[in-house]
């Protein structure tokens, strides 16, 4: 029988999908970064939150998030539906469960836009799938000029966001990697690196782990 080529073993052997986690003090741009990647990468989706936050005027339901009343959360959580979930900037908010496992199935990649609690959650719960992302902020008043310019958070809000930085970027040193949005094109770039490096992961491509086995095969013939 002929030896099968890599592009069959390829489609017999579907490609095991990344969970990218990005995370970064809020104001630091990670919104935007994760929208650009998702409108132009089709492989990846976004995995859609939970939270009982208020929604924004920009945002909509089912799109950014879904927003729940907290006893509805409540619910969610009690009946393990969510993969992690933590309390941030005083509300709460969680990974919806069943979306990430059906899209690893499916050889896709999920994008995750969650906090240092939850990266540490979806770490535990899924070890070998998962690569983490930190995203810098150019300068303390470069991200509260972010904060300020969104306007769509209170003066309170805004506070309590900038003090909680600190502990996010300082949790940040556990991540696999660390980029800086300084300049959007060049981090949003080094977001799609990793992610195509994560993607060339040699555990995650069973179809060129059986070519090679194929190779070898032929060669020792
Ligand atoms: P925002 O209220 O600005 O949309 O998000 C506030 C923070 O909550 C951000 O750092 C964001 O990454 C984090 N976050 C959003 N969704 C989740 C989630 O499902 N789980 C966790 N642990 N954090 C989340």
């Amino acid at each position: 029988m002929a030896p099968q080529s890599a592009a069959e073993l390829v489609a017999e052997h579907p490609r095991r999908g990344v969970l990218l986690i990005l995370s970064s003090p809020s104001g630091a741009g990670k919104s935007t970064l994760t929208r650009a990647l998702l409108d132009t990468d089709d492989q990846i989706t976004l995995s859609i939150s939970a939270t009982t936050r208020a929604k924004r005027p920009s945002e909509a339901d089912g799109v950014h998030y879904r927003f729940l009343k907290q006893r509805d959360f409540d619910v969610l959580r009690d009946a393990g539906e969510l993969l992690e979930h933590a309390e941030v900037h005083g509300n709460s908010y969680g990974t919806p469960k069943e979306p990430v496992v059906r899209a690893l199935e499916e050889g896709r990649d999920v994008l995750f836009d969650i906090d240092w609690q939850g990266t540490l959650q979806v770490r535990n719960a899924m070890p070998d799938d998962v690569a983490t992302v930190f995203i810098l902020p150019p300068s303390v008043p470069e991200l509260k000029a972010r904060l300020e310019r969104r306007a769509e958070n209170t003066p309170e809000d805004i506070k309590r966001r900038l003090r909680n930085a600190a502990v996010e970027i300082e949790r940040g040193t556990d991540y696999d990697y660390v980029v800086i949005n300084d300049d959007f094109e060049r981090c949003l770039n080094e977001v799609r690196a990793i992610l195509q490096a994560e993607r060339l992961k040699r555990v995650r491509q069973p179809g060129l782990n059986a070519f090679a086995a194929s190779l070898i095969g032929a060669l020792s013939g």
